[in-house]
């Protein structure tokens, strides 16, 4: 045995390496596994919200993201019962905001659109709620589009800890849950982010566009339109 090599465990019965620390999630990637999520962003530290990287680490669920990766653990990823859990969390997400993506800016660049493709939905199962979110065109470079919010926080963490201006914030409880603007009006307009902003680019899904950028690229010749977002390990958070 060679004392120098790093620590295993195994994801799906393949060894993966590890570094002291690591997340199953962070070491897997590294490795080129494609472990599905929605708030982990490897540019952030893990938040653990969405429970789309939900595993099982010897036989017990565990959010990927959250939990440190051990010598000789056995995971289990992409089984049948583990991405019919997700497809089911994702139908849930789909209903809960209004997800149009025939007319979505983002439809072929989404990671909520992509991860619903990968999970094999076809069909929101659930019944809609259609909830009333009006959009906030107010900012002269951004359009607001909180019909499609899955409170992934990420806009959050970045105005936050990046661009430290705190533009972002969610508000309410449970079903509540909302994201809201940091300004008296509530509004984009009113506050000072910029297009520059770290923030500006980290949504997964179409709630930050920018203005005068619509369908640059035409549906069908994007990134997920090309490929599957498993197939995009590593990079699958470029957004
Ligand atoms: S606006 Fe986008 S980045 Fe912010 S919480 Fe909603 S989905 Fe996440």
């Amino acid at each position: 045995m060679n004392d120098d090599a790093p620590p295993t465990f195994t994801l799906d019965g393949e060894d993966v390496p590890f570094e002291p620390g690591e997340t199953i999630i962070a070491a897997a990637r590294r490795a080129g596994f494609y472990v599905p999520h929605l708030c982990w962003h490897p540019d952030f530290p893990p938040h653990g919200s969405c429970r789309i990287c939900t595993v099982r680490v010897d036989g017990r669920a565990a959010a990927a993201c959250t939990t440190k990766a051990a010598a000789g653990q056995e995971v289990e990823n992409r089984t049948e019962e583990l991405d019919a859990h997700r497809k089911t969390m994702l139908q849930m997400l789909f209903v809960e905001g209004n997800h149009f993506c025939p007319s979505c800016e983002k439809s072929g660049n989404c990671v909520l659109q992509a991860t619903a493709y990968e999970m094999g939905m076809e069909g929101p199962h659930f019944e809609e709620f259609y909830p009333n979110r009006p959009v906030d065109a107010s900012h002269p470079d951004i359009l607001l589009d909180f019909n499609r919010c899955i409170l992934c926080e990420l806009c959050v963490r970045a105005s936050r800890d990046v661009d430290h201006k705190n533009v972002f914030a969610i508000g309410g409880h449970g079903i509540g849950s909302h994201l809201v603007v940091n300004a008296p009006s509530g509004k984009l307009g009113d506050t000072a982010m910029a297009l520059g902003d770290r923030a500006a680019d980290v949504c997964p899904v179409g709630v930050i566009l920018t203005k005068r950028r619509g369908f640059v690229i035409p549906i069908g010749e994007r990134r997920f339109d090309r490929h599957p977002i498993s197939a995009e390990v590593g990079d699958e958070d470029a957004r």
